[in-house]
């Protein structure tokens, strides 16, 4: 299927972008990133935007900048980028999304706008307490993960707000994703994310959102999961993988090196201090 017709427009500039949002408001504008999620929602009609406003060509928006305050990925920066910038969890992570060619045009901010409840990104926002930077037409305003995921594909975003960073803390704890799905690279059935310095779990997959707990006992997780049969999978099988992926992922957070991860991203190397502004590498 072809998608709708629509008018293309290309942003050149953070202000730009929010300035075409705010001027096509009335014609239901998107952004358009790496295109992975809306292309596809657009071929099956689920997404009739009359406008796309792509913001792939604002340099300034994609890489990755790491000082005192922390870790911050600038919205365009890919999931490939990150899964070779030796980011701990964040990097490690990246290896469940997808396939290769998805990696290297899907966006961290693509990602976290989409709000798919499974998604790598999602969990690992939440899990962190990383904090949504976003410009409006009134400035800009930071938004905690676990305020920002509302619902299935549903965030706290508004129409005319573009996602310019995600900022995450530095270093990262001793934490691990890990997800079961049918076939390699499809969403997950049940994905389980933990930090096992802060001793909390986010799982994927049952609930709505992503679904944060303070525990990283699976049984008591799994015993305390609201869940439904649905059509091809029972609340017993979810439960049973929800264990297991609790489980793998504490098993896997806790034989890494005892402590936080302190190993400086790649991307920073040779940098004093190690800030960037945020221009994505190779
Ligand atoms: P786009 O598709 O361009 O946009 C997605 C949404 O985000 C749109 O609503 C758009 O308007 C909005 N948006 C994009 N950027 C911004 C911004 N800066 N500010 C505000 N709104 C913005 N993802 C996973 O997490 N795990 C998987 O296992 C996985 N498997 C996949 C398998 C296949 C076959 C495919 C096609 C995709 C898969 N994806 C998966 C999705 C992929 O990760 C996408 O990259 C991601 O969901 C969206 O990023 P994008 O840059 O492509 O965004």
């Amino acid at each position: 299927m072809k998608p709708a017709a629509f008018d293309y427009h290309r942003a050149r500039s953070r202000a730009g972008a929010v300035a075409l949002l705010a001027e096509l408001a009335d014609e239901e504008p998107k952004i358009i990133a790496g295109g992975q999620s809306l292309v596809a929602m657009m071929n099956f009609r689920l997404a009739r935007p009359g406008h796309l406003v792509d913001i792939t060509g604002i340099d300034d928006l994609a890489g990755i900048a790491h000082d005192g305050a922390g870790l911050r990925l600038g919205a365009l920066t890919t999931h490939r980028t990150v899964e070779k910038a030796g980011l701990g969890v964040l990097s490690d992570a990246m290896r469940w999304v997808g396939h290769l060619p998805i990696r290297t045009r899907g966006t961290v901010g693509g990602s976290i706008a989409h709000a798919d409840a499974t998604a790598e990104w999602c969990l690992l926002a939440t899990l962190l307490d990383a904090r949504v930077r976003v410009l409006g037409p009134s400035g800009t305003r930071e938004i905690a993960a676990g305020e920002f995921f509302l619902g299935p594909f549903w965030t706290a975003l508004e129409p005319d707000e573009l996602i310019v960073e995600i900022a995450f803390p530095w270093p990262l704890p001793r934490a691990a994703l890990t997800e079961y799905a049918d076939r390699r690279g499809d969403f997950a059935l049940v994905a389980a994310a933990v930090d096992v310095d802060r001793g909390r779990t986010v799982l994927g997959g049952v609930a709505p959102v992503p679904l944060l707990v303070e525990s990283v006992d699976a049984d008591e997780i799994a015993a305390g999961l609201d869940l439904r049969d649905e059509p091809g999978i029972s609340a017993h099988y979810r439960r049973g993988l929800a264990r297991t992926m609790v489980q793998r992922a504490v098993a896997q957070a806790t034989s890494h090196t005892a402590g936080p991860v302190h190993t400086r991203p790649d991307v920073c190397e040779g940098a004093q201090p190690c800030v960037t502004s945020i221009g994505e590498g190779s």
